[in-house]
């Protein structure tokens, strides 16, 4: 296979492609320009960063040091949500702010990537706990305002419950309430966020870390960062460098020898994936535990189960799930289920480390917010931490005003709201002509569907890659969705440059496939070598990163599933 090759240094200009021409064009520009906004985090909060600043007009680079998405922005629940559990810690404003969000993503800026999603919150008890769980979830309704493209919630009683999700305990469950939020292939939305602000002429290169700042006096003006892949330093000037490194936060600021108005700490949160056969239930279920919550989440054709709330103080690069969470889960999920969760059912397991924000009650640099917190920590630099997913527009919206806040040019205000992500042109219309496209492309509707609820109107980019190389229709491997020609283009437009991006976040094979899908670490490579220019020395150091990677993963978990 030959890559798109781009001859004219314009052409960059409007194109939303992430490749290797495109990332050594960029690391060129890191150096040879001057930025009014240099974002450090390819995570969700420093993608929507980037976009916010870009489509105000605005010179922007981002910098990650390793993939898009390979904190903890690949391994949330994975939901859009306002949060039922914020109601009753009466936080209305956060939930309203993450509601319209939600709207937002649903209706506009995402439809091909963020679906509503139905849940039942099953009751104990008949009569007070289904008044109190019905207040709740009316209040949760009345607060999306008057924009409500997702239905809401309704009272279900015990015989119907018990039809729709056979597997709650009849015993325990006297029926539920059903209400709807809304859920996103996370890396893939974060890297779709990403392209789009590329689209905008922003200048975004992974596997680019920072390891210093750049400072004329007090003033930081840029940062010098190692291109990893080269080893070669790069020096970035930038009017404001934006900091959105989630759980790095601390040890950034504690390099830079900057004194921030707040510390991360982290927690872990683990899901396991199981089979669809494991739950028979037609909706997703939300489950109180005596700490938090508990999502059985419907995800294709299985599901993901989860998630803990545990200190942690480890590698921030390599969380890992532990027995004692898995345990939890299953335990947790066993007191309403029959049959019972096995651990032999396990396919995947992941674990993610939320950044919560401590904020110094004696700083006067930091504007304090119930959900994320944003810093001024010296002239030149700000940061952003804290918050969750669901926000992340508004996290992008709120420090790029602060980073643009003395600015002595004027700089318009954030029009993200109105910006939809790549992709989502057209994709309602699109959804109606499924058949259509499927005959006039020789593909079955269920493939076609699939790229829509993955490419939206971006389907076209496969649909050529297809007709110019008919072999890439066909699929990576028996029993699951990709087709090899997504794996194609994961390298040649999404930015993937190893076996695990094109695993572990371009797809979701990692936790989706049988034995984290080692057995197709291989396949992926020859696909994705061409494209990346690969001999097969480095094709065979790619393999051997991922299998490295998964069997870590695989061991730390190994007695859970041997005692199954
Ligand atoms: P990250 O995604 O971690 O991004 C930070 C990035 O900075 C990383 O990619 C890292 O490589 C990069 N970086 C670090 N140092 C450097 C450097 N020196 N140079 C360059 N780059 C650097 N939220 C929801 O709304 N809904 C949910 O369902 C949900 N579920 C969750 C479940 C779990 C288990 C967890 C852990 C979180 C969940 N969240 C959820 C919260 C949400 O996932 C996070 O708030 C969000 O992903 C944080 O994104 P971020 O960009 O701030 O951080």
């Amino acid at each position: 296979y030959r890559n798109n090759s781009f001859t004219d240094k314009d052409a960059w200009m409007f194109s939303s492609q992430l490749n290797p021409e495109q990332r050594s064009h960029a690391i060129k520009s890191l150096s040879a320009e001057k930025f009014d906004v240099l974002v450090i985090g390819g995570g969700v909060t420093g993608v929507g960063a980037a976009l916010d600043a870009a489509s105000r007009g605005l010179k922007v680079a981002l910098v990650e040091g390793s993939d898009l998405a390979s904190g903890t922005s690949s391994r949330s629940s994975k939901l859009i949500h306002g949060g039922l559990r914020y109601l009753e810690q009466y936080d209305f404003r956060l939930v309203r702010e993450s509601l319209h969000e939600r709207e937002l993503m649903v209706s506009s800026l995402a439809p091909h990537l963020v679906k509503p999603l139905a849940f039942l919150y099953p009751l104990h008890n008949k009569f007070f706990e289904r008044t109190y769980v019905g207040a709740g979830l009316t209040l949760y309704d009345v607060l999306r305002g008057f924009q409500r493209t997702l239905p809401g919630h309704r009272h279900i009683n015990q015989k119907n419950t018990a039809e729709i999700a056979p597997s709650l305990r009849p015993d325990l469950v006297k029926g539920a309430v059903k209400y709807f939020d809304a859920q996103v292939d996370d890396a893939r939305h974060t890297m779709m966020i990403a392209r789009t602000a590329a689209r905008h002429g922003a200048v975004i290169a992974s596997g680019v870390r920072v390891e210093s700042l750049v400072r004329e006096g007090k003033r930081v003006v840029g940062v010098k960062a190692r291109d990893v892949e080269s080893g070669k330093l790069i020096t970035i000037k930038a009017t404001t460098t934006v900091m959105c490194a989630g759980i790095w936060s601390d040890q950034l600021h504690k390099s830079f020898g900057l004194k921030a108005g707040y510390n991360v700490t982290m927690s872990k949160g683990v899901h396991i994936v199981l089979p669809k056969r494991a739950i028979n239930s037609k909706e997703g279920v939300i489950l109180k535990t005596s700490v938090s919550v508990l999502f059985l989440i419907p995800w294709a054709d299985k599901w993901i189960v989860g998630t803990t709330d545990t200190p942690y103080t480890g590698d921030c690069a390599k969380p890992l799930a532990e027995r004692s969470d898995v345990d939890y889960i299953l335990n947790e999920a066993n007191k309403i289920l029959k049959p019972k969760l096995k651990a032999a059912d396990i396919i995947g397991v992941y674990a993610g480390l939320r950044p919560l924000v401590a904020n110094k009650t004696d700083s006067d640099t930091t504007q304090l917010s119930r959900e994320h917190t944003v810093d001024l920590s010296a002239p030149g630099f700000v940061s952003i931490a804290g918050g969750k997913y669901t926000t992340y527009r508004v996290m992008g919206k709120d420090v790029i005003d602060l980073a643009v806040a003395k600015s002595s040019t004027k700089v318009p205000e954030s029009v993200t709201d109105k910006l939809p992500i790549i992709g989502a042109d057209g994709y309602f219309a699109l959804m109606q002509q499924v058949d259509r496209i499927a005959d006039a492309n020789g593909l079955s509707a269920d493939v076609i569907t699939h790229l829509l609820n993955r490419y939206g109107s971006l389907i076209s980019d496969l649909l050529e890659l297809i007709d110019k190389y008919p072999q890439l229709a066909k699929p990576l491997a028996k029993d699951l969705p990709y087709l090899k020609a997504e794996i194609y283009y994961a390298a040649s437009h999404e930015g993937a440059r190893s076996v695990d991006d094109v695993i572990s976040r371009r797809t979701r094979l990692a936790f989706e496939a049988p034995n984290s899908a080692i057995d197709l670490a291989n396949d992926v490579a020859t696909i994705i070598a061409p494209v990346l220019g690969w001999n097969l020395k480095q094709k065979k150091e790619s393999v051997n990163e991922y299998i490295e990677i998964a069997e870590n993963e695989i061991k730390s978990i190994q007695d859970v599933l041997a005692s199954a």
